[in-house]
């Protein structure tokens, strides 16, 4: 099995629940592969509504993008403004789209209560902080449109936004009440332990090798045994192999990267994210940040896009961590990790019935924590066809140059770093 990485959240979260490797033939209504959020929050609502569910992943529960992630449940469940939204998907999916987006945040709030999940969990809000006049633009936007949306979001000047986070980095902000931070590996493992509670079965070390059809229905084989099952849910996001055609070339994966602090001392940690909000930015290349329980401070982002390692390559990201919070010169940083997260080619989650009985859901463009675990809600509703479809479902969605995405992530960094550069010296 593959070894989970060496972060925070392996270091602090509590156990998972034991997940054996599939040893023998079985049955099941559903065959679920993958074990994040939107794996094992498809199981449990199928598993909730009555289904036999049998959930299968190469590594254990979180061993993916769910246990690695910065834990922020960012608001939207997207970067882009609502009108923006709209205007992608139509007036119909794109209203549907911004209440997902909505509903998202909830969920997992909902979920992480109802199961009683020991994850840290924390709604004090989500900040954008803003660079120069286009990241004021879009910060006024953001609160502008979603306010008239009748949620809880405001503008902030330069003054409030430093009163509230602590840095005087930026040029205004945005503060939206939906947002908030949990122990992402933890809620990965809560999710786990409450699909079992609804009656899944979990199988960890059992990587999916093939699908085929059998009868009716699907065959789902691993290494050791398969799996026959009416409907087969594909939740493997950036970390997507060839085991559907087509399904790869649906997402490209980029490296994103966190590396934590020690605990902040005290004569730091109240200058740093007084609030513990949990942060992000409007720039293309963004970092994003928040406190662990402990007071440590955790800071995300793109590194350097060749050769990376689980370990990640942190010192673009403490650069930008000192730039915001000088403070935290010579604090000593305890953790880096990396992990694959999946871009889609509009920036939009994808729901994709890729044949009869067999459906996938990925593509949530860094921002997972709770998109992709509606997402996961949605797959089950899709299938058991009772609830609201607020994604659009689709066959398919193909990058066109998608053996070529290195050479595309590669040029999108380098601009998005130049272009980024050039709004902030603007902002001066
Ligand atoms: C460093 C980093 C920081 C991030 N920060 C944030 C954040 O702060 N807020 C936010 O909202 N989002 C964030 N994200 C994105 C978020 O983590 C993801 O969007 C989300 O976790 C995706 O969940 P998932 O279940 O779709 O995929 P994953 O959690 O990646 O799970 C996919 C699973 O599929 C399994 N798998 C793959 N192939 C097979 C196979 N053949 N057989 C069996 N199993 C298989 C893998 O083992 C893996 O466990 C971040 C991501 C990273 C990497």
């Amino acid at each position: 099995m593959p070894a989970m990485p060496d972060s925070l959240w392996a270091a602090t979260a509590p156990p998972g629940p034991e997940t054996p490797p599939l040893e023998s033939d079985a049955a099941a209504d559903m065959a679920v592969v993958g074990a994040g959020y939107t794996g094992l929050s498809a199981a449990l609502h199928l598993a909730r509504a009555g289904r036999r569910v049998l959930v299968l992943d190469a590594g254990e529960p979180g061993w993916g993008c769910s246990g690695r992630n910065g834990g922020q449940v960012n608001p939207g469940g997207m970067k882009m403004l609502p009108d923006d939204v709209v205007a992608a998907l139509g007036p119909v999916w794109g209203e549907r789209f911004l209440e997902f987006g909505d509903r998202s945040c909830d969920l997992v709030f909902e979920l992480i209560e109802r199961y009683g999940i020991e994850c840290e969990a924390l709604r004090p809000g989500y900040v954008q902080g803003g660079y120069g006049a286009k990241g004021r633009r879009f910060n006024e936007e953001w609160a502008r449109q979603w306010a008239a949306r009748g949620r809880e979001a405001r503008f902030l000047e330069r003054d409030e936004v430093a009163a509230l986070i602590g840095t005087r980095r930026y040029d205004s902000g945005m503060y939206d009440a939906r947002g908030g931070n949990v122990q992402p590996l933890a809620y990965a493992r809560g999710l786990a332990r409450a699909a079992i509670s609804e009656g899944a079965v979990v199988h960890g070390a059992s990587a999916a090798t093939a699908i085929s059809r059998d009868g009716a229905g699907w065959s789902v084989r691993t290494e050791r045994a398969s799996v026959r099952c009416e409907c087969v849910v594909l939740a493997t996001n950036g970390y997507t192999g060839g085991l559907w055609p087509g399904l790869r070339e649906t997402v490209v994966p980029v490296a994103s990267f966190v590396t934590a602090t020690a605990p902040l001392g005290h004569n730091v940690l109240p200058t740093v994210l007084p609030g513990r909000h949990a942060v992000s930015e409007t720039a293309r290349i963004i970092v994003y940040y928040r406190l662990d329980r402990h007071g440590r401070f955790i800071i995300g982002g793109r590194g350097p896009w060749f050769e990376v390692t689980d370990r990640g390559d942190a010192p673009q990201v403490r650069a930008a961590a000192l730039a915001l919070f000088p403070q935290l010169e010579g604090v000593e940083w305890e953790y880096q990790w990396a992990g694959w997260p999946a871009i889609t080619r509009d920036h939009l989650p994808r729901l994709f019935a890729l044949d009869r009985g067999v459906y996938a859901g990925l593509g949530y463009n860094g921002r997972g924590v709770a998109s992709a675990t509606l997402m996961g809600r949605q797959l089950a509703g899709t299938i058991l066809g009772d609830c609201e479809p607020l994604v659009e479902v689709r066959a398919s969605d193909r990058f066109t140059f998608h053996r070529f995405r290195q050479i595309g992530i590669s040029y999108h960094m380098l601009t998005g770093r130049l272009l980024d550069r050039l709004d902030r010296r603007g902002a001066a």
